[in-house]
């Protein structure tokens, strides 16, 4: 453990030397890099009390109103923590799954600075069946989806143009076939590879900083990807990523896994909102370095009850096997949980530094 918070100390002690080594060469890139260091300036807002007033605490709360949890004021956001402030922190807290505290503890700050979909997790007006208590799946506004009649066929395909150059295109080609296979498994909708891109229901691509959607995309981590719901079909990735087919062979501490992001994005695709579950595929963020591929029951329960069950898919092995994933938990759970959020806190702190600081 002092090995741990020495390492920990040391790096945030060398944060601000090293300022200077990260700023790149373009205005572009400038840009995209201050976003990323906001997100990291989010740990100096480690336990503020409500009344207080913090420089730069409109950062934090541009940030909740970015992924739907605080409405545009009337005037600019003020650093001050007022009540609409504490309302979004609780509102966020369930939507996550972290202990609703409405303070800025250290699991909550932990959970804004990790990388994560650019997906809203709610509605920012507050309506509609994103704001919603229920810890589970959710759907967009109007839950929309693929209406085509069952066993329907969809269509994809990836841009030929925006790509990332140092992976293999049959690579990228399998990991989206195998993401897409996961839930053609479970619903009676069937993925094939389009011939012509600009004819596919489903696009996919690899774009750089302002794409011209709306939805800018911020460099290395922060923001990882994002898709548009039913029967939009964009699909997009940040090109800005380390993208990893295989960590074996990919050894950057920054690499985030493809396969684990498009699973996730294609869930978007299919009318899936974000998911108040840890575990599924559909909660909104992803460390880096980490796999989570595997459809969990609140998956496939959200996407199921959008499009049915595909006849050959049973729950009741889902069920068997993440119960025993699940099982063995005894008495010392708690302080396995209390440790699994400190570790997870310090991991994602230097995870998150660490490119920063090379
Ligand atoms: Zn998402
Ligand atoms: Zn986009």
């Amino acid at each position: 453990m002092p090995a741990w918070w020495l390492f920990l100390s040391v790096l945030l002690l060398c944060r601000p030397c090293f300022s200077a080594r990260s700023a790149p060469g373009s205005v572009t890139v400038i840009t995209v890099d201050a976003s990323n260091a906001t997100w990291r300036d989010f740990s100096r807002f480690l336990d503020a009390g409500k009344g207080s007033h913090v420089h730069g605490m409109s950062d934090l709360k541009r940030y909740f109103n970015r992924f739907g949890y605080l409405p545009v004021p009337n005037s600019n956001f003020t650093d001050v923590f007022d009540n609409d402030f504490e309302s979004a922190i609780v509102a966020y807290q369930t939507n996550l799954g972290l202990a609703v505290t409405g303070q800025l503890d250290s699991e909550t700050i932990s959970a804004v600075m990790s990388p994560r979909c650019g997906v809203r997790d709610t509605d920012p007006s507050g309506a509609g069946e994103g704001a919603r208590s229920l810890r589970r799946y959710a759907y967009f506004a109007g839950r929309p989806r693929w209406d085509r009649p069952a066993p329907a066929t969809l269509s994809y395909a990836l841009s030929p143009e925006y790509t990332v150059g140092y992976l293999s295109p049959e690579d990228v080609r399998a990991v989206f076939r195998r993401s897409f296979a996961r839930w053609s498994a479970v619903i009676p909708v069937n993925f094939v590879e389009a011939e012509v891109y600009g004819e596919a229901d489903i696009r996919i691509g690899f774009y750089r900083g302002d794409h011209g959607d709306g939805e800018p995309f911020d460099g290395v981590l922060g923001v990882l990807a994002h898709a548009f719901s039913p029967e939009d079909g964009r699909v997009h990735f940040d090109a800005a990523e380390r993208w990893a087919v295989d960590f074996k062979a990919e050894r950057a501490k920054a690499a985030v896994d493809l396969e684990s992001v498009a699973t996730h994005e294609i869930g978007h695709a299919l009318g899936l909102a974000h998911s108040s579950v840890r575990e599924a595929v559909m909660y909104p963020s992803l460390k880096p370095r980490t796999r989570k591929v595997e459809l969990r029951i609140d998956d496939v329960e959200g996407v199921q009850a959008l499009y049915g069950s595909n006849p050959n898919f049973r729950l009741s092995s889902l069920l068997e096997s993440e119960s025993s994933k699940n099982g063995g938990v005894g008495g010392g759970r708690g302080l396995e949980w209390r440790w699994f959020a400190w570790s997870t806190w310090l991991v994602a702190l230097v995870d998150l530094m660490l490119p920063w600081w090379l």
